[in-house]
């Protein structure tokens, strides 16, 4: 009916919190916290300055590196969610 599939299209990425850098909760950031984290970003945009995880932790950007493979350690929380965060990144909106 309409393109307006371009405005919600997103993309899944890898992300990982840099070591020693402080959390977007305060917290430094740890070996613990060094999983790889999903994040769903809008394919066309920059990305926010804070990046919510597939498992709901607040990244802050700036601190944090998307990666284009997984290396270490995956979030299983946030691997529990890629196939869905993938799926609502495929369709366009699907009424709910
Ligand atoms: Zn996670």
């Amino acid at each position: 009916m309409s393109t307006e599939r371009r405005n919600s299209n997103r993309r899944v990425v890898a992300a990982r919190i840099r070591l020693g850098v402080p959390r977007a909760d305060g917290r430094r950031a740890g070996e613990r916290d060094r999983q790889v984290h999903f994040v769903s970003l809008p394919a066309d945009q920059p990305a926010p300055l804070v990046l919510r995880t597939l498992c709901g932790d607040p990244l802050a950007r700036e601190a944090t590196d998307l990666l284009d493979h997984i290396a270490g350690m995956p979030c299983v929380r946030c691997l529990a969610r890629v196939p869905q965060a993938a799926e609502t990144a495929q369709d366009s909106r699907r009424s709910a």
